[in-house]
């Protein structure tokens, strides 16, 4: 079958979906303490933090709105300059309100700096930075998450909401890819 199939390019499970759910389940717990009477806008980055953004969603017991934003990097001949460009905006006012940045993995940290100064910028109350996953090993800029689900090692990981090329977004656990599927 063609899941068979897309199993088949993974290498290696690195967190189960079961060790996913009670990860966010403690995730969770501890946004719910926080925000209790914070009235967040919860921002999540597309399109590899939709799924970790809406597990956590059913998760959060206060009251949130959800918003999300669309970033790519620039590349000048395909060396990354650390440059992050804007592509879809927020549709929400952040003026004075805190904000959670919903992210799926840190990886040099551009991304997270980029947004963590916009939304400075625009005046919210507060910023904090949730990433399912994290690589510190990679870390080109000073910023660091507020709560990150895994420290993950520097290799290439896909699924629950991170992609190769488009692909394997939807595989259900965080894996790492088989060598021969960028050759
Ligand atoms: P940063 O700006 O921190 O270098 O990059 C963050 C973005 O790079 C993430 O949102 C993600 O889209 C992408 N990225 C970084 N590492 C990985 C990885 O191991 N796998 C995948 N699929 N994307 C990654
Ligand atoms: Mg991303």
């Amino acid at each position: 079958s063609g899941r068979a199939r897309m199993n088949n390019d993974v290498e290696k499970v690195l967190y189960t979906q079961d060790q996913v759910n009670q990860r966010l389940d403690e995730l969770a717990n501890t946004l719910t303490e926080k925000y209790q009477d914070e009235f967040p806008v919860l921002v999540s980055v597309m399109t590899g933090a939709m799924i970790f953004t809406s597990e956590m969603m059913k998760r959060l017991n206060f009251k949130l709105n959800v918003d999300y934003v669309d970033v790519s990097s620039y590349e000048e001949s395909s060396e990354s300059t650390g440059k992050v460009k804007l592509i879809q905006d927020l549709s929400h006012d952040i003026k004075d309100r805190p904000v959670i940045i919903m992210e799926d993995i840190i990886d040099t940290g551009h991304t997270l700096k980029y947004l963590a100064d916009l939304f400075a910028d625009r005046g919210a109350k507060s910023i904090e930075i949730c990433s399912l996953l994290d690589k510190p090993d990679r870390r080109e800029v000073d910023v660091e998450a507020d709560y990150v689900g895994f420290k993950v090692p520097n290799e290439f990981i896909v699924g629950y909401g991170l992609d190769f090329n488009g692909l394997y977004r939807n595989l259900p656990f965080v894996g790492v890819l088989k060598r021969s599927v960028y050759e």
